[in-house]
């Protein structure tokens, strides 16, 4: 059993027009989501930046709708989760999808339209994507600033909503602003950058900062985000698992692929049927069962910030 942090599935949804049932575009698809380890999936709404600044949450709106329409409701195994009971009460045969927001472009410098997307379903909300926005510079803004008052005002809510505060992708000042202030943070999909030195991974501070502010971080199977060579396996996958156990995240560690949100591949570990081989792959490279449970599914139960409603 998986719970997985981020895809951008609703994005290729909204972009393309393909069906979620069993389009051979999608790395996750429905077919290939029952017939995987995958229990819980996050959905998240990334709105491009080439889509102007007036209609991007006109755009948030409509992946939100895709998301209901196409993942949700047509399947009787496909189940919304709100909160923490919803992940205790998924049946045997259950599946459970999430809404996830990467950046917070969309909502301009409106907090109102934040509260209706935490409304609507929300449950982790990265703060910026790579550029700057009002809350906060990206991690591919030069400034490098750290949260704005409003990006404060931004936190404080979610602290309150019991929303997670995703940093990845946020500048490095925000990352440790969000250290300061969120109650519930957590890297939902970046890895270490002692061993692949890309600028949306943690470094070593980083990791402790989470840990120690009891944050949840989901190793990401993008192949330069997991190695400074060309191609990347599974291999590469568990050196980050590995390097993330031996800093002390054992309890905080879990995976956030970003399928349907790359196009480099790492080899072996394609779509959502490959997870299977990726368990075991873990478990043959001695991690304990109860190391691959922690980090497979129960360190995201476990730290899943609203308990109900
Ligand atoms: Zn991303």
């Amino acid at each position: 059993m998986v719970i997985d942090a981020h895809c951008d599935a609703l994005l290729k949804l909204w972009e393309k027009k393909i069906s979620f049932h069993s389009s051979e575009e999608l790395q996750v698809n429905y077919v290939k989501w029952i017939n995987s380890p995958v229990k819980v999936q996050c959905f998240a709404i990334f709105i491009p930046d080439d889509v102007p600044a007036e209609s991007q949450f006109d755009a948030a709106l409509e992946m939100i709708t895709i998301f209901f329409e196409q993942v949700v409701d047509p399947y009787d195994d496909i189940k919304f989760i709100s909160n923490r009971n919803d992940l205790l009460s998924l049946k045997e045969n259950e599946r459970g999808a999430i809404l996830t927001l990467e950046g917070c472009h969309s909502i301009g410098n409106d907090i109102n339209k934040l509260k209706t997307l935490i409304r609507l379903g929300v449950r982790a909300v990265g703060l910026t994507w790579n550029q700057a926005n009002a809350v906060a510079d990206g991690v591919g803004e030069p400034r490098g600033a750290g949260l704005s008052s409003f990006g404060e005002e931004v936190v404080e809510l979610l602290n309150k909503e019991n929303i997670w505060t995703d940093v990845s992708h946020l500048s490095y000042q925000g990352f440790f602003d969000v250290m300061r202030l969120a109650k519930f943070p957590m890297a939902s999909h970046s890895n270490a950058k002692s061993i692949a030195s890309h600028r949306r991974n943690l470094d070593d501070k980083q990791i402790e900062a989470l840990i120690q502010r009891d944050g949840w971080m989901g190793i990401t199977f993008v192949p330069y985000f997991l190695t400074d060579f060309e191609d990347a396996n599974i291999q590469d996958v568990i050196n980050h698992v590995d390097y993330f156990i031996d800093k002390g995240a054992i309890n905080c560690l879990g995976f956030g692929s970003d399928f349907d949100g790359t196009d480099k591949f790492v080899d072996g570990l394609y779509d959502y049927l490959d997870y299977r081989s990726l368990l075991t792959n873990l478990q043959i490279n001695e991690l304990t069962e109860e190391q691959v449970k922690k980090i497979s599914y129960q360190n995201f139960i476990d730290k899943f910030p609203r308990i109900s409603k």
